[in-house]
């Protein structure tokens, strides 16, 4: 018998991953407490690593760990030492640099004028030109996240005030980052001009909150104010709440993938309910791809709103043929050569009787790497389906993501290097169609892709990234910085 082996869910593996999640709280007793609450809501945004920096006085307090939320701060020993009426957190997926403790977040630091704490949710894009330059000037790296370039421009820059020191730094950097900052006196919270990734402003009872999704606001029972705009800055202090515009206008580009997989659908984003984009996604899906079945099956959870929208339009039953395993983890440990075989069936299992005999489609929110589609059509065969029909909510996944989403390289994305026919044949489906990107605009509202104004980017759909690449065009792998592996 083989060894056990402790090892990442494979199943995981084929679906793309937002990177982070942040929340930030100002002015309350139990700060750390909501702040804890607030990461719970936003675990499905990084499930690698999590971490508190609470304000006391003078003093700050840090708390982070590897693993969720829960395990992290679930002891009372530990919320004992997060005291403070003011606090930011971050729940990690990582992307730049390995999950070690080093490259937890918030990262803190020292700098003239007082500490200051950073999360951030994103990816720069040229991290890795300023860091070669700020090692050069003598700056010292602790972690190899593209977070901490951003503390290095604030430090060493010349101008007076935290703001206009933040506003110094984050003219410099490229990419996609919504962040929240913790001074001893303010929370600030910032979006990139362009918008990528979202950013949400709350008031618990007056209470100033900052969350990338309402989810957070939700669960500690606060009211969503407003989506921070795209290149806005807001300082929160004792004078109250002030907006700053320091950058250029640009035209947003919202990420259109966190409507389609990455945010809560129970959250509301950009002002849309992602529940509602991804039913009428489904709509759309069933308009430009009709196929003549007996039931409607999503592939759990990512695909059941878009499976309803399928299923409202064209008027076929809606059922649960899949049923999921809620208590999977992310890890678990098998014998590492049964992993391929039992592969799906640890996450999913067929719901036999409304799938024998009959002709079903499956709806997903999207292929990666096809490898769970696959294994997925596999099982409702084996249960008898007579026809096997897969309608995805998302255009072919053709590009990789360089703004704060973990994307298998693009040699590994299925539809970089086949047609849908291909596809098909892979997947071993009767027939295979994905909603067009023109169509995912409709289902956003939006006149078309080619409409007044594009508002979203879907560069791993299109390959036009909004955004320059200046680290990956100069070859350097998505900002990756790493200079030192360390074992936690
Ligand atoms: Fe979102 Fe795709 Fe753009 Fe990345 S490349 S920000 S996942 S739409």
């Amino acid at each position: 018998m083989k060894a056990l082996q402790f090892t990442t869910d494979p199943l995981a593996g084929d679906k793309l991953h937002e990177e982070c999640g942040i929340f930030g709280i100002f002015g309350h007793p139990d700060a750390a407490a909501h702040t804890v609450l607030g990461l719970h809501a936003l675990q499905h945004r990084g499930q690698e690593a999590a971490g508190i920096v609470t304000i006391d006085g003078r003093h700050f307090n840090s708390h982070r760990g590897v693993g969720h939320v829960g395990p992290i701060f679930g002891a009372e020993t530990v919320m004992s030492k997060l005291p403070g009426i003011s606090a930011i957190g971050h729940v990690r997926y990582s992307t730049t640099g390995e999950t070690v403790l080093r490259n937890v977040q918030p990262i803190f630091a020292e700098l003239v004028g007082g500490g200051l704490a950073i999360a951030h949710n994103g990816n720069l894009t040229n991290a890795y030109a300023l860091r070669r330059d700020l090692v050069g000037r003598g700056c010292i790296f602790q972690s190899t996240m593209d977070t901490e370039v951003i503390i290095h421009l604030i430090a060493t820059s010349t101008r007076h005030g935290i703001v206009e020191r933040l506003v110094d730094a984050l003219r410099q950097v490229q990419g996609a980052y919504s962040l929240v900052a913790l001074t001893e006196t303010a929370l600030i919270g910032v979006r990139d001009p362009y918008g990528v990734r979202p950013l949400v402003l709350g008031s618990l009872k007056g209470v100033p909150i900052l969350a990338s999704e309402t989810c957070a606001l939700d669960i500690i029972g606060a009211d969503f104010v407003r989506d921070v705009e795209p290149g806005e800055i807001i300082v929160i202090d004792a004078e109250g709440i002030t907006s700053h515009h320091p950058f250029p206008p640009n035209h947003p580009r919202f990420c259109v993938f966190e409507y389609i997989y990455f945010a809560r659908p129970d959250s509301l984003v950009e002002g849309r309910s992602v529940y509602e984009a991804r039913k009428r996604i489904g709509y759309e899906l069933a308009r430009e791809h009709p196929v003549a079945a007996d039931v409607i099956v999503p592939v759990p959870d990512s695909g059941v709103p878009a499976a309803i929208g399928y299923s409202r339009e064209s008027g076929i039953p809606f059922e649960f043929g899949i049923i999921r395993n809620h208590y999977v983890g992310r890890t678990f440990i098998e014998p590492e050569d049964q992993i391929r075989h039992l592969g799906v069936r640890l996450k999913h299992n067929a719901n036999r009787v409304y799938l024998e005999g009959r002709r079903v489609i499956l709806v997903d929110d999207s292929i990666v790497r096809g490898t769970t589609s696959t294994k997925i059509v596999s099982m409702v065969r084996e249960a008898g389906a007579r026809e096997v029909h897969m309608r995805i909510a998302s255009p072919p996944t053709t590009h990789s993501c360089f703004y704060g989403v973990d994307t298998p390289d693009r040699d590994d994305l299925l539809a970089a290097h086949h047609d849908v026919e291909s596809m098909r044949r892979a997947i071993g489906v009767d027939s295979l169609a994905f909603i067009s990107l023109d169509a995912l605009y409709r289902a956003m509202g939006e006149p078309g892709r080619d409409g007044l104004g594009r508002r979203f980017c879907d560069a791993c759909f299109s390959g036009e990234y909004p955004i320059p690449l200046i680290d990956h065009e100069k070859g350097r792998p998505n900002g990756q910085l790493s200079l030192l592996t360390e074992h936690a």
